[in-house]
């Protein structure tokens, strides 16, 4: 048996629609545009095609979208005076700095200085906090994405057991967190975990993010799981993978993300989401239900 396929591209476009639907209606009852701003320093290649699709997506979905661009050369103060800017603007209500930056700037500085309000990639220590004690903060987009997929897979996660594979601020602890926010049962494994493999095995839901490619193999694989696997590797003949060994891993599941074409896609359609609920709080209407 096959397992079912998370199709994420379908999931960040019918989210993106959503999003739209509601800005529109918050232009038409409350003639407000929510605005994100990118600040992108230098000119890694990778990070001007992130910053290109937020600007188009962004705009698709009827917000404002600005970008600030900044030479390779530009100090720590500099960017920070456009972050204190950026926080003073009332049109602005989403700032995310693109990472990483270049190495004369420390990208925890820039982080710490943001508007907690305004930090749509929810890194501020302020939305941790929140994420991991009340909730009512900005939660990062690939954790997000990778929870509303899961989501489709199983509705009701609570009681089941949560392996994360990989503990980043900006992946594992978030998917980790949400995962008990869930009431799943969660363990959270790393480079330094003593048999990885049994730890997976365990797994009703596996959630893999550590940057190496298909290293959770199919015998890893709990028969049944849901697997999502965060990982976007490119191998040297070009192909993008994940960290899942994904036809072996098909082969196990229950239901399972492809990459390409799993989380990757719904990074940028929680950044849109973010961006809309920013909007709303910082203009305290209500938050539109997506
Ligand atoms: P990091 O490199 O910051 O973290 C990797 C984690 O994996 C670390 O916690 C590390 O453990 C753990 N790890 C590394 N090697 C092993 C191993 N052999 N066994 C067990 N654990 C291991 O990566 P990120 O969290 O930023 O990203 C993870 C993956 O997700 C990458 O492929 C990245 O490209 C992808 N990604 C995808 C996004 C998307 O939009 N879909 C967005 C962000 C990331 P330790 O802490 O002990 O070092």
């Amino acid at each position: 048996m096959s397992a079912q396929l998370i199709d994420g591209k379908a999931a960040a476009k019918a989210s993106n629609a959503s999003v739209a639907a509601a800005v529109a209606g918050l232009k038409a009852k409350h003639g407000l545009v929510p605005g994100l701003t990118v600040v992108l320093v230098g000119d890694d290649p990778a990070s001007k095609v992130y910053v290109g699709s937020k600007e188009r997506e962004t705009k698709a979905a009827g917000m404002n979208s600005t970008a600030h661009r900044l030479p390779a050369t530009a100090s720590q103060a500099e960017v920070l005076a456009l972050v204190e800017k950026l926080n003073r603007d009332p049109d602005v209500h989403g700032i995310l700095v693109q990472l990483p930056l270049p190495r004369q700037i420390n990208p925890d500085a820039i982080i710490a200085a943001m508007n907690p309000a305004k930090d749509v990639d929810g890194f501020h220590a302020v939305n941790t906090g929140l994420l991991w004690g009340q909730g009512g903060g900005l939660v990062p987009c690939t954790p997000q994405g990778s929870m509303l997929l899961l989501r489709q897979a199983m509705p009701k996660p609570a009681g089941a057991h949560a392996v994360v594979v990989g503990r980043s601020m900006i992946v594992g602890k978030p998917v980790a967190a949400l995962l008990l926010g869930q009431d799943c049962t969660v363990t959270v494994a790393h480079s330094k975990s003593r048999d990885l493999p049994a730890i997976c095995r365990g797994a009703d839901i596996l959630v893999a993010a550590v940057g190496r490619p298909e290293m959770v193999r199919g015998d890893w694989v709990k028969p049944g799981a849901v697997v999502i696997d965060v990982g976007i590797n490119r191998l040297p003949d070009g192909r993008l993978v994940g960290d899942v060994a994904f036809e072996e891993a098909r082969a196990v599941a229950g239901a399972i993300t492809p990459v390409p074409g799993g989380v990757g896609p719904m990074t940028i359609a929680c950044l849109l989401r973010n961006t809309l609920v920013a909007a709303c709080r910082q203009r305290g209407v209500p938050v539109p239900s997506l």
